[in-house]
């Protein structure tokens, strides 16, 4: 039996678990704007599965050619 893929959550690294993150408005005017996150909507957590890019062998297991 195979391992049921469980979908882990993971702190959002673009908004780190914030749900939001602040930009500069533009660079003449350097104020704060809050944009909600759209990596992972606001949740502050991403499936992992969704950023394997990220964490490449969760389980330390890598391939050989
Ligand atoms: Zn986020």
């Amino acid at each position: 039996m195979a391992k049921e893929p469980k979908l882990k959550k993971i702190i959002c690294p673009r908004c780190r678990g914030n749900g939001f993150f602040k930009v500069k408005e533009s660079v003449e005017r350097q104020v704060d704007k809050v944009v909600q996150c759209p990596m992972c909507n606001s949740q502050g957590e991403v499936d992992e599965t969704k950023d394997s890019s990220i964490i490449m062998d969760a389980d330390g297991l890598h391939r050989m050619h």
